[in-house]
C-alpha cells in the first residue's frame, strides 16, 4: 500500500516541537473553498490575543486586518494580473491539530471588487437563511466518502484485484470487513474537540467507504459545520498518508457511490401534525427536480449522473420520487416520521462532493420561499 512521503516522517521528532510551551499568542488557521468549489485551502497567521468568538476575532485585529488576502491565481480563483482575493472570517472552531488556544477560521472569499468569488456560495445562502429564520430550518447531512491510497485505489483493496462483493462491509467490524477505522475514530474525536456538531459515523456498503453525520444544525451553520468537518477529515487523512475522496462514484460497476443525504425540517414539521407540512414540501420539490439536480453537485449534475443510476440505493437522476422508508427514492420519509406524523424528510439526491451551502439554500428556496421556476429568484 503506498502512503504519502510526509506520513513516513518521524512523528516523535515533531512532538518535541509541538510540546514546546506556546507564548501568549494564538495560531489561526484560515480555511476557505477554492475555485473548484470542492477543494479546501488554508494558511496560518499569529494573533497576539485570545479570541473567544468570531466577533472577538473580528475585533482583535484593527478591523480591516481581521480580513486577510491570498493569491487567487493559484487557487483557480482569479487571473495573475489582478490576483488578490479577500478572506473574511465567518465561523471559528477550536483547532484539534494545534489544540487550544489555537483556532480554525472558516472564511468567505471576496474578489478584488469585494463581490463574492464565483464559488463562494455561502453569501447567498446566508441571505436566504435570514429570510426564513423564524421557521427555524434544521438540517442534518450524511457525508459519505472513500479512503484512497496514494495510488488512487481504495485503501486496503488488492492492487491487482477486487475485494469480495458488497454485503459484509456496511456497519462492519473486523479486519476483513472494514478498512481505515483509525482515521474514522481520529476524525470523530477531532470534530467533537473542534465543536463541530458531528452526531455519528458508520462504515458504508463499499469497503473503504465511510459516513459521518453532522446535525441538526440551524440555517447557515449547516454549511459551516460540514465544510470544517471536511477540512478536519482531509487534515487527519494527511497525517495517516491516505486521501479522502468525495467523488460520488469512485468505482464503477457493482459498487455503491457516495452521497450526502440531506435531512431537513422546519418548526412546523417538527410539531404535532407536521407530516402535512412535509408533504407540502415534497409536492413543491417534485415540481423542481431539475433545478435541484443542477445544484446538488459542483458540475451541474455531471458528477451525480454517474451515481444516481436507480441502482445501489439511489433513484434515477431523471425522475423524482418519494416514499416512506424507501431508499430507492429521491426523497425518503423515515419510518418513525411516518408513524409519529411529524419530524423531517431526507433528500437522497445530493452528491458527496456537493456544496452544503448550495443544497440547503435550494431546499429553502423551493420548500419555504415557494419558488417554482427553473431559475432561482434574486432577492435584494
Ligand atoms: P439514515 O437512516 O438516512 O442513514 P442517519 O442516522 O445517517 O440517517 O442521519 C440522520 C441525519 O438526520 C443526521 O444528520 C441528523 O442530524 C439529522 N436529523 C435528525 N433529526 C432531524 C430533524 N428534525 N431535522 C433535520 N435533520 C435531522
Ligand atoms: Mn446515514
Ligand atoms: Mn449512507
Ligand atoms: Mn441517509
Amino acid at each position: 500500500m503506498s502512503t504519502s512521503v510526509s506520513c513516513k516522517l518521524n512523528k516523535d521528532v515533531k512532538h518535541h516541537y509541538m510540546d514546546l510551551c506556546q507564548p501568549d499568542q494564538v495560531q489561526l488557521m484560515y480555511v476557505w473553498i477554492d475555485g473548484s468549489g470542492e477543494g479546501l485551502r488554508c494558511k496560518s497567521r499569529t494573533l497576539d490575543s485570545h479570541p473567544k468568538t468570531i466577533q472577538d476575532l473580528r475585533c482583535s485585529f484593527a478591523s480591516e486586518l481581521a480580513e486577510w488576502n491570498f493569491d487567487g491565481s493559484s487557487t483557480y480563483q482569479s487571473e495573475g494580473s489582478n490576483s488578490d482575493m479577500y478572506l473574511i472570517p465567518r465561523a471559528m472552531f477550536r483547532d484539534p491539530f494545534r489544540r487550544d488556544p489555537n483556532k480554525l477560521v472558516l472564511c468567505d472569499v471576496l474578489k478584488y471588487n469585494r463581490k463574492p468569488a464565483e464559488t463562494n456560495l455561502r453569501h447567498t445562502c446566508e441571505k436566504v437563511m435570514d429570510m426564513v429564520r423564524d421557521q427555524q430550518p434544521w438540517f442534518g447531512m450524511e457525508q459519505e466518502y472513500t479512503l484512497l491510497g496514494m495510488d488512487g485505489r481504495p485503501f486496503g483493496w488488492p492492487a491487482n484485484g477486487f475485494p469480495g462483493a458488497q454485503g459484509p462491509y456496511y456497519c462492519g467490524v473486523g479486519a476483513d470487513k472494514v478498512y481505515g477505522r483509525d482515521i474514522v475514530e481520529a476524525h470523530y474525536r477531532a470534530c467533537l474537540y473542534a465543536g463541530v456538531k458531528i452526531c455519528g459515523t458508520n462504515a458504508e456498503v463499499m469497503p473503504s467507504q465511510w459516513e459521518f453525520q453532522v446535525g441538526p444544525c440551524e440555517g447557515i451553520a449547516m454549511g459551516d459545520h460540514l465544510w470544517i468537518s471536511r477540512f478536519i477529515l482531509h487534515r487527519v487523512c494527511e497525517d495517516f498518508g491516505v486521501v479522502a475522496s468525495l467523488d460520488p462514484k469512485p468505482m464503477t460497476g457493482n459498487w455503491n457511490g457516495a452521497g450526502c443525504h440531506t435531512n431537513f425540517s422546519t418548526k412546523d414539521m417538527r410539531e404535532e401534525g407536521g407530516l402535512k407540512h412535509i408533504e407540502t414540501s415534497i409536492e413543491r420539490l417534485s415540481k423542481r427536480h431539475k433545478y435541484h439536480i443542477r445544484v446538488y453537485d459542483p458540475k451541474g449534475g455531471l458528477d451525480n449522473i454517474r451515481r444516481l443510476t436507480g441502482h445501489h440505493e439511489t433513484s434515477s437522476i431523471n425522475d423524482f420520487s418519494a416514499g416512506v422508508a424507501n431508499r430507492g427514492a429521491s426523497i425518503r420519509i423515515p419510518r418513525p416520521v411516518g408513524q409519529e406524523q411529524k419530524g423531517y424528510f431526507e433528500d437522497r439526491r445530493p452528491a458527496a462532493n456537493c456544496d452544503p451551502y448550495a443544497v440547503t439554500e435550494a431546499l429553502v428556496r423551493t420548500c419555504l420561499l415557494k419558488e417554482d421556476g427553473e431559475e432561482p429568484v434574486e432577492y435584494k
